[in-house]
């Protein structure tokens, strides 16, 4: 369960914005030394950095080639291994040091930065898991510039633009202060449930040394996601005694008390400001037209921008489901058993934000201006959602678009070479500014 959280942390955001606001025209009339704008300014205007536009451009082509093959290798929730075994050799051959697969199935290597072995770590990752089931054509379709296929964006993009980002670091000869530690890591949609990144920051080696993350998994260059959207999920098992459908009339039918639980969950009231949601995703049970069923299940989806209003969405949903297996056992006969709910977690992303004034935040913000883009900040369930939860500054990065229809089919990404070569700049810059280096 989601706790702690009180329902003082949207207005802690809306005040920080407010802050954030007064700020950012602070630092736009009077550059200093020392802004975050300053600091990606002379970074933009170094020697090293022009060196890697020249490079960026010619690295093009394997961009390319690397997320056409990486598309291709399905990677299903809970199938990542053949995908992430070609990502190990391709981390292998961008010159990490460190390169393993870990017991959860991610796979990292190390970019060694000038400070002593061992110290704090920047985690940069993309998540290797798509939402298609085995079996999908991930065959990619061209048409110019344009690549469909399922995935090839979320988040395939992703991790394709780490492999061209480390072989920049490498062709400019950049150097950071501390290590950084790039990722392709497993479980980020769906059932999943962020187990690759939950692992990495909780169970790990390096889980005592991650002390920021850059999350590659936006849509476009300008997007920086610094709250995260919390969700619980749930399988809801309604049991009874069951029976035949004519013979054993007037029993509790599990279906019913599901039926009912439904129905009051459907007309429940949420805010549309803090964006809160429910679904109920899937329904299943029974074995025959004419039996009663012994077992029906529901699985149930909540969400909401704010801890406070998730929590307050859970105890209405269970005290419902309540009164509708209440009402079926009042309405119908229990002579030969009563109907039973039992709710299981089976999914839980945290709720968190990295406040906007945070320095990781702000420099990100920085490096986006830079490019002449305008940042946009947006709260939505990520892999950072982890970090986030567990105080560590984090921020969702884009992939560089333009691209849609993710999570469907016809799911695609331009890879027009002027546009690609600005976001792999603008991810650079990101990842320099905030790792410190140059
Ligand atoms: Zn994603």
């Amino acid at each position: 369960m989601v706790g702690g959280r009180t329902s003082a942390a949207y207005d802690v955001l809306m005040r920080n914005t407010v802050v954030f606001a007064a700020f950012a025209a602070f630092v736009v009339a009077v550059p200093s030394a020392q802004s975050p704008d300053a600091r990606v300014r002379a970074l933009l205007d170094s020697p090293k950095f022009k060196q890697a536009i020249g490079f960026i451009q010619s690295d093009q082509d394997r961009f390319v080639r690397e997320l056409i093959a990486l598309t291709e290798i399905p990677a299903p929730p809970f199938k990542e291994q053949a995908r992430a075994k070609a990502y190990l050799e391709m981390l292998r051959q961008v010159g990490l040091t460190d390169v393993e697969m870990d017991p959860e199935g991610n796979v990292m290597g190390i970019r060694r930065g000038s400070g002593p072995a061992g110290g704090p770590l920047l985690l940069v990752n993309a998540h290797l898991d798509t939402v298609f089931p085995e079996g999908t054509d991930v065959k990619v379709k061209r048409q110019g510039t344009k690549l469909m296929a399922p995935g090839i964006g979320d988040d395939t993009r992703g991790l394709a633009l780490i492999l061209a980002l480390v072989r920049t670091l490498e062709a400019a000869k950049f150097t950071t202060p501390g290590d950084i530690l790039f990722a392709g890591n497993v479980g980020e949609e769906g059932e999943g449930d962020l187990r690759g990144i939950k692992f990495l920051l909780k169970t790990g080696k390096y889980k005592d040394r991650i002390k920021q993350v850059l999350a590659i998994d936006g849509n476009e260059s300008n997007g920086i996601t610094r709250g995260g959207v919390g969700s619980r999920r749930y399988r809801v098992t309604f049991k009874g005694p069951g029976g035949h459908s004519y013979g054993a009339f007037g029993l509790v039918n599990p279906a019913f008390a599901m039926g009912g639980a439904i129905a009051k969950f459907a007309r429940l009231e949420v805010p549309t400001k803090p964006k809160t949601t429910f679904n109920v995703g899937v329904v299943r049970g029974g074995t025959s037209v004419n039996s009663i069923p012994a077992e029906v299940s529901m699985d149930v989806d909540m969400r909401s921008e704010a801890c406070a209003e998730l929590n307050r969405l859970d105890q209405e949903f269970l005290a419902v489901v309540g009164q509708a297996v209440d009402e079926e056992n009042r309405t119908r006969s229990t002579r030969e058993g009563r109907v039973a709910a039992d709710p299981k977690v089976i999914g839980e992303r945290p709720c968190g934000e990295t406040p906007l004034d945070a320095p990781i935040v702000q420099t990100v913000a920085a490096a986006i201006r830079a490019f002449g883009l305008s940042p946009t900040f947006t709260i939505s369930s990520t892999d950072a959602n982890i970090p986030m939860s567990l105080g560590i500054p984090a921020v969702t990065i884009g992939r560089g678009g333009p691209g849609g229809r993710a999570h469907s089919p016809d799911e695609w990404v331009d890879v027009d070479p002027a546009a690609n070569a600005r976001n792999v700049q603008v991810a650079l810059a990101t990842l320099l500014a905030v790792a410190g280096g140059g």
